[in-house]
């Protein structure tokens, strides 16, 4: 297993930081990041995320937006999903003294007759 992999990022390369110039005088780059491959940004196969392919949230969002088409189809919404909750009122104080105010609270609805 390669200690890292190229950042997936389709813009990655045109970024202008100072990390990502390589070559000599005349003939300089700038080129795509590594993303080091540790037990923090990869972990085992059950735990890989994001941070195993992209150096950052912009090179993972340039990814999705670009391929946004093909990454939907993975998994599709085509109904809206719900979530059972119980709404209360519930009265809360102010600071010390200061009067109350009536809070809107919601719990999750167990199902599974807990
Ligand atoms: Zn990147």
């Amino acid at each position: 297993m390669s200690s890292y992999i190229w950042c997936h990022g389709p813009s990655c390369h045109t970024n202008h930081t100072q990390d990502r110039i390589r070559g000599v005088k005349g003939s300089k780059v700038l080129r795509t990041r590594k993303v080091a491959q540790t037990q923090y940004n990869s972990g085992d196969s059950s735990h890989m995320h994001m941070y195993s392919f992209f150096c950052s949230n912009g090179c993972y969002n340039d990814f999705a937006n670009k391929h946004i088409e093909r990454v939907i189809a993975i998994a599709p919404r085509t109904e809206a999903l719900e979530t059972p909750i119980n709404v209360t009122k519930e009265q809360r104080q102010y600071g010390w003294r200061d009067g109350t105010y009536t809070e809107t609270v919601i719990n999750r609805v167990d199902n599974n007759g807990g």
